[in-house]
């Protein structure tokens, strides 16, 4: 790899910051907080007392069938992420999507691998479509096609400081799936929050034919107040 990103990422891990391939060594891999196996039926959240719906996700009108998070969103997995997206460390895309292969056996018997789709001043002041970089990984460990199944319609505001009821309106109708995806879908993602983009990018795979959407992110973080949910 070369490149300007490559002289502003030096390949140290971003959990111990000595050198190491790949940007994440193999210890501080294995040393972040996987979650399960006691998580919500649905959403994947973590629970002492797992049921098909947790408080998260009890009265939400979610469009996935499924969704996993394969670790909570620590320290260094929100390093990873961020040197990964917005400082163009791209080596970081083999871990990160480790993390999600690590996951694989919940994608049952998807046709394909897609992603959500980034805005376009996203993409534009990046350079990459990352969670393309994402998905095209976990389909070669899944032996599926990553296809461009979403587009995003409109623009809409970060969602991590929003309300509830002011991510859903942010959202609505913002993606769009062209005619007759594959039966199954697997969305790959790197940060689940709410699930509200992630359920987005469901029902509008499932509004153009899909019979069954399933989402595996890299990380779980948790909205500001969990509370507000239920
Ligand atoms: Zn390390
Ligand atoms: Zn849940």
């Amino acid at each position: 790899m070369s490149g300007l990103g490559d002289l502003m990422c030096p390949e140290k891990c971003a959990g111990c910051n000595r050198m190491a391939r790949g940007g994440l060594c193999r210890a501080c891999l294995a040393a972040l907080p996987r979650i399960g196996p006691g998580v919500c039926g649905l959403c994947g959240r973590p629970s002492l007392r797992p049921a098909a719906r947790c408080r998260d996700c009890r009265d939400r009108d979610l469009s996935f069938d499924l969704a996993r998070q394969a670790v909570g969103f620590s320290p260094v997995v929100r390093k990873a992420v961020h040197l990964f997206k917005y400082s163009g460390c791209r080596w970081l895309a083999e871990p990160l999507a480790s993390l999600i292969i690590e996951q694989i056996h919940h994608a049952g018997g998807v046709d394909a691998v897609t992603w959500v789709t980034p805005s376009r001043d996203r993409v534009r002041r990046t350079g990459t479509d990352h969670g393309r970089v994402l998905a095209e990984l976990v389909s070669g460990a899944l032996g599926k096609p990553a296809l461009p199944l979403v587009s995003r319609v409109r623009r809409t505001l970060p969602q991590m400081r929003l309300d509830p009821d002011t991510r859903r309106a942010n959202l609505a109708g913002a993606f769009r799936a062209g005619l007759c995806p594959p039966d199954e879908v697997l969305v790959v993602d790197d940060v689940f929050t709410t699930g509200s983009t992630a359920s987005e990018v469901a029902r509008a795979l499932k509004s153009a034919g899909a019979r069954r959407v399933v989402v595996l992110s890299v990380a779980r973080s948790y909205a500001p107040d969990p509370g507000a949910y239920t």
